[in-house]
């Protein structure tokens, strides 16, 4: 595939891949036969469009075997997520013949506000991946987040007293580790609705409709495999597979049992995740049938060194709520954000869907009633 190929499945804005992929879809529906079940927010876009969770079903409408590829829990990391599904719209699902009970779903943007207005976080300014719990403890945040909440969520960004916090986190991973340092800012706190990494103080309305069109639509599921595509962690381009489910559980082994057993457990401490609160794959699991075997990951693509992607996630927390989103600095911490997360380089996109290809090719061998029409990998495109 040439990096030209791969760089037109990544679209410029959210609400254009929305469109093109409802658009691919419909193209697709007498072949496959298609359920569009859409959720909107409230909220509009910063066009005035409308945002929505838009759960594509092609084939059976009451699947028993069912793949679903989503994007956008992370907002902007949803250009790299929707890129596979805008691939498999065109180059996988034209080839494949479902069975009666089978069915692939693309879930377009779980976190539509985050990817239209491009920032990680959502509407309420929650990270929609430590949202997924049952009970909220709005004092729950580690004594390590408290002691560097200042620095975590600065006033301002005033060179000289940035460089001082810079200096501060410093002397806190020399005597922890870089790992624990990760751990505290990034696993999710329930305490500081304007500090990073919030995990809510009650279930957002995406996860309220992200767990309501899994309980309505695969309320007869008896094997589901799931995707969920992330960006920011890792090597440039390097892709890593990661599970909340324990090591040895039963999600767990099925997962490995798909993905050649690539996938780590992040609340076992394997993967490059330190552990993280209330997880999207925990309400899924939680919400489908009890007889149902699910397989999840999530595919998380690095892009630049942690310490970069971290300053960028940083920056943006202050401009949202310190700053001017309109202004120049705004515009420039708003450009960081997108590089970090969905980098401007056309290596990088032929990695995503490269790699993203073959884990869909993988999962499509494990999912019950897909007949395929010649090679479906992307060294055929
Ligand atoms: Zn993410």
């Amino acid at each position: 595939m040439s990096t030209t190929v791969s760089d037109s499945f990544f679209q410029p804005s959210y609400v254009v891949s929305r469109e093109r992929l409802l658009a691919s879809g419909h193209g697709l529906a007498s072949r496959l036969g298609l359920t569009v079940d859409s959720r909107a927010l409230a909220e509009r876009g910063p066009e005035g469009e409308t945002l929505a969770l838009d759960f594509m079903i092609f084939g059976a409408r009451h699947p028993r075997h069912a793949l679903v590829i989503s994007s956008g829990t992370h907002g902007v990391e949803g250009h790299a997520g929707s890129a596979v599904q805008h691939y498999l719209a065109s180059r996988i699902l034209p080839r494949l013949e479902l069975g009666p009970d089978t069915a692939i779903i693309l879930q377009h943007a779980n976190n539509p506000y985050g990817f239209a207005f491009n920032r990680r976080v959502n509407e309420g300014n929650v990270d929609y991946n430590r949202n997924f719990l049952e009970h909220f403890d709005r004092e729950k945040v580690s004594a390590d987040y408290e002691l560097l909440h200042d620095i975590l969520n600065p006033p301002d960004l005033d060179a000289a007293r940035e460089a001082q916090r810079w200096e501060e986190m410093q002397r806190f991973v020399d005597s922890t580790s870089l790992r624990h340092f990760q751990q505290v800012a990034l696993e999710g706190q329930y305490k500081y609705p304007q500090g990073m990494q919030f995990g809510g103080h009650a279930p957002q309305a995406g996860a309220k409709h992200l767990l309501a069109l899994v309980a309505q639509h695969l309320a007869q599921a008896s094997t589901v495999i799931w995707l969920d595509f992330h960006t920011g962690l890792g090597e440039f381009g390097a892709c890593e597979l990661i599970t909340g489910a324990a090591a040895g559980s039963d999600s767990h082994r099925f997962s490995q049992e798909v993905w050649n057993g690539a996938v780590k457990s992040a609340s076992s401490g394997e993967s490059l995740s330190t552990p993280l609160n209330g997880l999207l794959d925990r309400g899924i699991e939680a919400t489908l049938p009890g007889q149902c075997r699910l397989a999840f990951a999530y595919p998380e693509f690095g892009t630049y060194p942690t310490d970069l992607v971290l300053r960028a996630i940083r920056a943006d927390n202050w401009l949202h709520v310190h700053g001017d989103p309109g202004d120049a600095t705004g515009k420039a911490i708003s450009a960081e954000l997108l590089e970090a997360l969905r980098p401007d380089n056309p290596l990088w996109r032929r990695m995503i869907i490269e790699k993203g290809a073959r884990l869909v090719d993988q999962a499509l061998t494990h999912l019950p009633g897909v007949r395929r029409q010649g090679a479906v990998r992307a060294s055929s495109a």
